[in-house]
């Protein structure tokens, strides 16, 4: 770009973790930025001066859906991915149809950028499918990807069966999340007796939820407990051992209390876990943590 425009290029060297991370420091300094791999969240102002280049796998899904057949008796098939497989569900929805099935295909709300497309958090999609008029009729998902933390989600979410197809590994699987639900309940039971909170909010662009971590906070104070809300850019695990607190509840990317939940050295708790902990939300009732349309500030 140097030699044919004579812009002068600077690179983020900073960690990315999706469109919700740009390098808002960076943003400020220049006329344009290219951010490479995630697709558009909701506009605001921030991303005026962005340009997104998302980026697809190359992986067959063929095969994997082909191993997802036997799993899938139901007839009325949701299809669900994430950005880098989104232009092959033309090719699954073939796949699936020429099986004798029937493929719903829905678009989530504002942050999703194509129809079938789920984050890590926000499985709109899974439940526009449920809201369609075809919802009723919508019998399982299948997910086209790698992992179970987006799995997981959908199926928390529809209260569907979930199969897994990984165009990865050319395999598939039914989603069991049986063990995710224990360790969830672990965290969750032993946040039971504590009394001092760290609200952890992020000020990372798609991932502020200041609002939230104020209602959290009266909520805690409404059941007698104690709550600061704790603002930071990168959460890890090391910045966390500086707070003497009793549990922490995340309101930034809804993926750190589960994918890290083994490092952190007390209980963090998603704001639903939060809510079971003080005794406004059932067991039963236990989703993973979404950010929506419009709920950044
Ligand atoms: S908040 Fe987390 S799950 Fe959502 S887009 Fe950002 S990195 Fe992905």
């Amino acid at each position: 770009m140097e030699e044919k425009t004579g812009a002068q290029v600077l690179i983020s060297a900073d960690p990315c973790f999706g469109a919700c991370d740009l390098d808002v420091s960076l943003l400020s300094q220049v006329d344009l930025l290219f951010h490479f791999g995630h697709s558009q969240l909701e506009q605001t102002d921030l991303e005026k001066k962005v340009f997104f280049i998302e980026t697809r796998s190359k992986a067959d899904v063929g095969p994997a859906v082909t191993a997802a057949l036997p799993l899938l008796p139901e007839k009325k098939i949701g299809i669900l991915t994430t950005v880098q497989h989104v232009h092959q569900l033309d090719t699954v929805r073939r796949l699936l149809e020429n099986a004798g099935k029937e493929v719903i295909l829905s678009r989530g709300d504002n942050r999703i950028a194509y129809s079938g497309q789920v984050l890590g958090c926000n499985f709109s999609a899974a439940r526009s499918c449920e809201n369609s008029p075809d919802a009723k009729k919508c019998e399982a998902y299948l997910f086209i990807g790698s992992g179970r933390f987006h799995p997981i989600g959908i199926a928390l979410s529809a209260q569907k069966k979930v199969v897994c197809a990984d165009p990865f590994l050319s395999e598939a699987f039914e989603l069991d999340f049986r063990k995710f639900l224990m360790q969830r309940s672990a965290v969750i039971g032993n946040s039971m007796e504590a009394n001092l909170f760290g609200i952890i909010v992020s000020t990372k662009n798609g991932q502020c939820r200041k609002k939230l971590a104020k209602r959290l906070k009266q909520k805690a104070e409404e059941h007698g407990k104690k709550a600061v809300i704790l603002q930071m850019d990168l959460v890890t695990p090391d910045q966390m051992l500086n707070f003497s607190v009793d549990a922490f509840v995340n309101t930034a990317c809804p993926r750190l209390a589960v994918d890290d939940s083994g490092r952190y050295p007390v209980p963090v708790l998603t704001p639903q876990e939060f809510e079971i902990v003080l005794g406004e939300r059932c067991w039963e009732d236990l989703v993973l943590d979404e950010i929506l349309e419009g709920e950044r500030e």
